[in-house]
């Protein structure tokens, strides 16, 4: 588990509003995700949720005037007593959550404390003071930071699950592969080992979570470890990202 608690509700807070949603977004793919290491980005729920098209994430959107009406309460209410479709749980991913009005609150207020299925409300603010404090203190506080560097290179992990991604063949267009691979060919040799060895335990650990991607994601990982094979033998990085990239196509 990683940023999410055991809690039925979370409020995300603080940072820019792109900073916020960001958050928010990777908490509800945590909470549809079950490999070990959620959200593993390329399990079948984590596919469907990065395409917002996961059955069980359900978004709620201000109207034009930056109000969530109790309408919106209760279709939450009501869809929060069907169990989930492919998930453990459902997601309510609910954007300017500043904007429910006292009623929409106070409609949803049971279902937050107490959700009649396996559900995570997740509410985006820019004012969490906003907020009923009956609501508030039903949802853990989750702050946002903005970025320091925009332009700050991805972290391993964050490459190790692209790699993983292109070789379940997650990735379709070439130029999706070459910039999938394109941090490893600038690896050096053991380094470019280490970063399939990563991809590979992500494969696996989406394979035991998802039955569906198993077949698709042990064929990744043989590719993944003839290309260390390839490496060990001195073949550079480079040579070796092209021939996955000719394998995956
Ligand atoms: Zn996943």
């Amino acid at each position: 588990m990683g940023i999410l608690g055991g809690l039925h509700a979370y409020i995300v807070t603080g940072g820019s509003e792109a900073a916020r949603e960001a958050l928010a977004f990777r908490l509800a793919r945590e909470a549809l995700c079950s490999a070990p290491d959620a959200p593993c980005g390329v399990c079948e729920d984590c596919r469907k949720s990065l395409a917002r098209a996961h059955p069980d994430l359900h978004e709620v959107s201000p109207d034009e005037r930056g109000a969530i009406k109790i309408e919106s309460a209760r279709a939450m209410r009501e869809a929060a007593q069907v169990k989930p479709n492919e998930a453990a749980r459902q997601v309510f991913l609910v954007h300017g959550a500043d904007g429910m009005n006292v009623a929409a609150q106070n409609a949803l207020l049971a279902t937050v404390e107490e959700p009649p299925t396996p559900c995570v409300f997740i509410f985006v603010c820019e004012n969490a003071r906003a907020l009923l404090g009956t609501v508030r203190s039903r949802c853990g506080l989750v702050r946002a930071e903005d970025e320091e560097d925009e332009a700050a290179p991805a972290s391993p992990e964050g490459e190790a699950r692209a790699l993983a991604r292109a070789l379940v063949r997650g990735v379709r267009s070439k130029s999706g592969l070459a910039e999938a691979f394109a941090p490893f060919t600038k690896l050096k040799g053991d380094g470019a080992v280490r970063r399939l060895e990563e991809a590979r335990s992500t494969l696996a650990g989406a394979a035991a979570a998802s039955p569906q991607l198993a077949s698709r994601a042990l064929r990744g990982a043989d590719l993944a470890s003839r290309a260390e094979d390839m490496l060990r033998a001195n073949v550079t990085p480079a040579q070796v990202a092209a021939w996955l990239i000719a394998s995956l196509i």
